[in-house]
């Protein structure tokens, strides 16, 4: 039986208050069955780490860096994440490869990269409307994940995948539980073909989930939980997800 999980991915919202007053508001609806954990942008880790150290709520990041250390201004390596006890990291967000023209590789590398500090990659997949539209979801989900696949080789059960469609970030237009269920499985089978441990894996939907669409979404064989954004900002939307999963 797989646990469900449910991340907050922040994105680039929040601010020392806001993220104080959130954190208090999440942990006071608690605890919740499902794990639940919160990805903050990483100015904040270390006040989010203070804030969580000792509860339920585990925390992580939204990017890290392939390289180890060097100049590469600007990033943030998996080992300074691990400094601040990160559990999770997001890595290959629909945002990351369309506004940095991250390539699957580079997402496989990061995945690698966090893996080696013993921080869990929550890598997400997901096709855009003009794919889903000409028939290519499940190509373009299995091409993302392949890629993850051959660079993790037997370390592949260690990550968490999360499908995103692009189409339903921060739109309103949620798939519909069959619909994400189709892909979930298509990775599913996946999975199985490159480790015995596939049905252990966690599989996150991501995309317009709300507290009135999670239950649903949530109660599908291969969805183990979600990857929320917008309604992660709000205490009591975010802790309904929770307790939802
Ligand atoms: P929304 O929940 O705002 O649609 O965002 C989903 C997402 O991108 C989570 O990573």
């Amino acid at each position: 039986m797989r646990r469900k999980l449910v991340v907050g991915n922040w994105k680039m919202n929040g601010n020392r208050l806001a993220n104080t007053e959130l954190l208090a508001g999440i942990e006071a609806a608690g605890p919740f069955v499902a794990d639940v954990a919160v990805c903050a942008p990483f100015p904040y880790l270390s006040e989010v780490a203070l804030a969580l150290q000792g509860k339920r709520i585990a925390w992580g990041a939204q990017d890290c860096s392939s390289h180890e250390s060097g100049a590469f201004t600007g990033e943030v390596s998996a080992a300074m994440l691990a400094e601040f006890a990160c559990k999770y990291v997001i890595v290959g967000h629909s945002e990351r490869r369309a506004y940095h023209a991250e390539s699957d590789q580079l997402v496989a590398d990061k995945a690698k990269a966090a893996l080696a500090h013993h921080i869990t990659p929550i890598v997400c997949v997901g096709e855009t409307l003009a794919e889903r539209e000409a028939g290519q979801t499940d190509a373009v989900v299995k091409r993302q994940l392949s890629a993850v696949i051959h660079t993790l080789g037997h370390c592949i059960p260690q990550i968490v995948v999360a499908y995103e469609p692009v189409w339903a970030i921060g739109t309103g237009k949620t798939a519909t539980p069959e619909q994400a269920q189709a892909v979930h499985a298509v990775l599913r089978l996946q999975l199985r073909a490159a480790t015995p441990k596939s049905d252990d894996m966690q599989i996150l939907y991501g995309g317009s989930v709300k507290p009135d669409n999670a239950a649903t979404l949530f109660s599908q064989p291969d969805i183990d939980g979600g990857l929320i954004g917008g309604a992660s900002l709000k205490a009591a939307d975010f802790a309904a997800i929770c307790r939802a999963a």
